[in-house]
């Protein structure tokens, strides 16, 4: 067994949240990140629009708020989104002071694409892969700060709490101490242990069969914070991505059509070449992401279609190529498609988790030293929609007050000790050879959630999809309780909790709102609705 290793602060997760957060502590603490793939395995690196922010001349913090409350569909804090859309602007300064660059128009000024629910060009952005260029910022001066140790390779199995301590040592109210961490090089769990925990994993897109996301979004931060008693929100709104790239054959990860692609002029039409927006909303293309969702799915339904068409064909192609070059290059390339003369086949895919772990406004969770932001908490800000680009904004604000909070704490608590931490307890033996059952389980799961718990549900689906999801998971406990500890278990156990949880919100919303529809109560309910689902 490896010597505890023993910081300041850790970081789970190496995107814009986790690395921001490091950044911002360093120069006082020492912090240490762990990332259970490469450094740059992120959905951040996979964000193509760009960050939205209040900069432009026709723009206002008034009206970023009331475009991301509008999109939330009545169940945003108003009190964060206020803060987010004020913060904004000075969170976009500081990104590129930390050397990110952002596309800029002929006079120098930030060049402002517009999406979908936005009623204003607001979204700062690098050409078409905005993501890619701020993690290679951010991963450039963490690299070079002396107090930050990041280490690939190491999956968080779960964070300590007092649980894992000696009934002497442990704390009448929660609070965390660092966390059990997958070793790859021991086949072991060491423990790191730290003064405060920011859990900064990204979300959930691959719980569900198609997805936009990494193969890192197994929802493993709320699977963690679940074990270990936090309180949960909101999961039944998962974004379903109305336009990611539809591939006939069983490939599971889509590659994304962002939505700037609407933004800029794109028409959404189906196989009989009918607009079929209009009329479904007063933005036609650029309604909220929820609507157009909805509708493609509508008509996959009704025709019997496996996609429709994004057609940008109709605009100068000069422009198209230079507007979006990597999704131009990609879809050649990769695919064959020439999106200045082709148009593109298109469906829904998961793509964001809008609930997660509740955080207060400094970022805090219900257990003591545990901080979640990203795409892993739940802040209030998007409600039961989120408004695109929204999300590496409330990132960068949330990871941003979540390192002042843990500077005030520490500072406050200065001298202060950890108590004595058991080690990971290792007594799963058995080495299965059957690591086959673990694809299987986590194929059924991914299976059933699209079949069950996509962007249609009922009550009888989502009973259907509770009780293959409570054999799944007792199954798979048992298999953990036996087996030797490996990424894909860990991965395979998250995936099978999250997904029940989804469901276990999802039954609890008797209603219609945002994200989430339902047949069975297929209207909004203002008086029994307009609440978080909280577990
Ligand atoms: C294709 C695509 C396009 C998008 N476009 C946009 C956009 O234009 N604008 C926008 O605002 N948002 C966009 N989003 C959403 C946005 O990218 C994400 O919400 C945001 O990047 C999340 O950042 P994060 O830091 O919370 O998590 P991530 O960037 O996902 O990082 C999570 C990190 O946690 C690590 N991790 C996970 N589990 C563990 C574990 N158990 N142990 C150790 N490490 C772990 C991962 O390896 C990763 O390093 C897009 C998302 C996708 C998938």
């Amino acid at each position: 067994m490896d010597k505890p290793q023993t910081y300041d602060v850790l970081v789970i997760g190496s995107g814009i949240a986790g690395l921001s957060f490091a950044l911002e502590l360093a120069d006082s603490f020492s912090v240490a990140v762990v990332t259970k793939k490469g450094q740059a395995d992120s959905a951040t690196s996979y964000a193509q629009g760009g960050i939205a922010a209040a900069i432009g001349p026709e723009d206002s913090i008034e009206l970023h708020y009331e475009d991301t409350t509008s999109a939330g569909a009545g169940l945003c804090n108003p009190e964060v989104v206020k803060i987010v859309a004020e913060e904004g602007p000075a969170k976009i300064e500081q990104l590129m002071d930390w050397g990110t660059s952002f596309t800029r128009g002929d006079k120098g000024e930030l060049e402002l694409g517009r999406e979908g629910g936005h009623r204003v060009s607001r979204i700062v952005h690098y050409a078409d892969f905005t993501g890619r260029e701020v993690e290679r910022a951010l991963l450039e001066r963490v690299r070079q700060h002396k107090n930050i140790n990041l280490m690939e390779n190491k999956l968080a199995v779960d964070v300590i709490t007092d649980r894992h301590l000696s009934a002497s040592s442990r704390k009448p109210s929660k609070r965390c101490y660092g966390a059990y961490v997958f070793n790859p090089e021991t086949k072991k769990v060491d423990m790191i242990r730290s003064r405060a925990v920011l859990l900064a994993s990204g979300g959930m897109g691959c719980v569900w069969k198609y997805t936009t996301n990494p193969s890192i979004a197994t929802g493993d931060g709320v699977a963690i914070s679940w074990r270990a008693g936090a309180r949960i929100a909101n999961l039944e709104f998962m974004q379903f991505h109305p336009t990611a790239l539809y591939k006939a054959g069983n490939k599971s990860q889509f590659f994304l059509i962002s939505e700037a692609v609407r933004g800029f002029g794109a028409i959404l039409y189906n196989h009989r070449e009918e607009r079929f927006m209009k009329g479904v909303h007063e933005l036609e293309e650029l309604a909220p992401r929820d609507v157009v969702a909805r509708a493609i799915d509508n008509e996959l339904v009704k025709w019997g279609m496996g996609h429709v068409w994004l057609d940008v064909t109709n605009l100068p192609a000069d422009k198209v190529r230079d507007r979006f070059p990597m999704i131009y290059s990609t879809l050649l390339e990769q695919y064959n498609i020439d999106i200045t003369k082709d148009p593109i086949p298109v469906s829904p895919a998961a793509h964001y988790q809008c609930g997660g772990v509740i955080t207060d406004l400094n970022a805090q969770t219900t257990i003591e030293r545990l901080y979640a932001a990203g795409e892993v908490a739940q802040t209030g800000l998007h409600g039961a929609n989120r408004l695109a680009s929204n999300s590496l904004l409330e990132a960068v604000v949330f990871a941003s007050r979540a390192a002042s909070a843990v500077k005030k704490t520490l500072l406050e608590n200065k001298g202060e000790c950890l108590p004595d931490i058991p080690h990971w307890d290792d007594s799963g033996t058995y080495d299965p050879e059957e690591w086959i059952l673990i694809s299987y389980d986590r194929q059924e799961i991914r299976q059933l959630m699209r079949s069950y718990v996509g962007i249609l549900r009922s009550d009888h689906r989502l009973k259907r999809a509770e009780l293959r999801l409570e054999l799944l998971t007792r199954e798979i406990e048992d298999y953990w309780q036996r087996t030797v500890v490996s990424p894909e278990l860990v991965e395979l156990r998250n995936m099978a909790q999250v997904a029940k949880l989804v469901v276990h919100c999802a039954m609890m919303r008797k209603e219609s709102r945002g994200l989430h529809y339902t047949t069975d109560y297929p209207d909004r309910d203002d008086i029994f609705g307009a609440r978080d689902t909280i577990i």
